[in-house]
């Protein structure tokens, strides 16, 4: 039975409508039963590679590493870059889970927490024994962004410092200068409309020179998917492992349609139905942004306070077609959360908040 409710949830999301097209032209070429290490795969490696890097703007300087997923990056980065003092910035749920992953592989991480819905204070001072700046530039848990230009600027007065970006609800719309930026990483799930079980690492190769001296001081720098492994395969166009080669075919596909509609057309969608949903929901009664300062507000992760209603705003949603995500953790029951992403049509965008101001 055909589904056709559209999802409006920050991850998994609602898919590219050719995604099935796309995998259905892979399974008749077979490219599902091809060697990983053959010229063959090398293509589809590299097809996403060069696409990916095209849509991001990402530099001859900088690396990508597939990974299962973002949270397997935040494992990775510390593992590889971090002997002992990483700094977080924590403002949410997912920022949370990279510092306690350091705190899980044995760091010993400096924790910069902010409340939930606020944004972080990027021009505080950082400890000088910190080895890596870690930063959740889009926190998915409470709608919360940090603006790149403070990112930039913190960098700047850190400039030896390495620094980590999690761009997972942000990406493909985040622009970012990889000239300022060491690292950041996504999975597919969420901006990019595709099935899980990607993760998509961006790293500047600059960053192994500390692997490699941390390999040299005997630190347990992983397995399989070390860097220092994974970028003698990136080289070759292949992975450590045998791939996620759907992803990683999808991914190209995904990234070549959306270079076909042009990345600055797509921000700028993005900008405007964001400005539709934070302008005409804005006077509405029952419905406040959690995140009150305006320049911390995320364009691609709508967080609305509605209070007890929230189960029947949901529940009219769905009559209508949309789902769209509860609250995170303890605002589960009082919040909903609107993704607002590139595959998300500003006609739907429209009727979901005709449908809010009606509540
Ligand atoms: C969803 C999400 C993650 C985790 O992604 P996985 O692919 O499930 O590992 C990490 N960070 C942010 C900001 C997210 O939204």
């Amino acid at each position: 039975m055909k589904q056709n409710k559209k999802y409006f949830t920050c991850g998994p999301t609602e898919l590219y409508p050719d995604i099935g097209r796309w995998l259905q032209e892979a399974i008749d070429q077979k490219l599902f039963s091809i060697t990983h290490r053959g010229k063959e795969y090398e293509n589809i490696f590299s097809g996403c590679v060069t696409e990916l890097k095209a849509l991001m703007n990402i530099p001859e300087t900088h690396s990508i590493f597939f990974m299962s997923g973002a949270t397997e990056c935040m494992e990775r980065i510390i593992e590889n870059l971090v002997e002992e003092k990483s700094a977080h910035f924590v403002n949410g749920a997912f920022a949370e889970r990279f510092y306690t992953t350091a705190k899980e592989l044995k760091k010993e991480p400096y924790l910069l927490s902010a409340d939930w819905g606020k944004g972080n204070d990027l021009s505080v001072d950082i400890s000088k024994d910190t080895e890596l700046i870690c930063i959740t530039q889009n926190e998915t848990s409470t709608g919360a962004l940090s603006p790149m230009e403070e990112i930039y600027a913190l960098k700047d007065r850190y400039p030896d410092k390495m620094m980590a970006i999690d761009i997972v609800t942000s990406s493909p719309y985040v622009k970012i200068d990889f000239k300022k930026i060491d690292i950041a990483f996504f999975s597919v799930q969420k901006g990019f409309g595709m099935p899980a079980g990607l993760g998509v690492l961006i790293i500047n190769n600059k960053c192994f020179e500390k692997t490699l001296e941390m390999k040299e001081m005997n630190f347990n720098i992983g397995t399989y998917n070390n860097f220092l492994n994974a970028y003698k395969y990136y080289t070759l166009n292949q992975n450590t492992i045998t791939p996620n080669v759907p992803g990683i075919y999808l991914l190209w596909k995904v990234c070549e349609h959306l270079n076909g509609i042009g990345i600055e057309k797509i921000r700028k969608e993005t900008e405007e139905k964001a400005s539709l949903y934070y302008s005409e929901l804005k006077n509405v009664n029952g419905i406040e942004f959690f995140v009150q300062e305006e320049k911390y507000r995320s364009k691609t992760i709508i967080v609305l306070n509605v209070g007890e209603k929230q189960k029947a705003i949901k529940e009219k949603l769905i009559s209508e077609g949309y789902i769209v995500s509860s609250g995170y953790g303890k605002f589960k029951d009082t919040q909903i959360r609107i993704a607002n992403f590139p595959m998300h049509g500003v006609e739907d965008c429209k009727k979901i908040i005709e449908i809010l101001k009606k509540i």
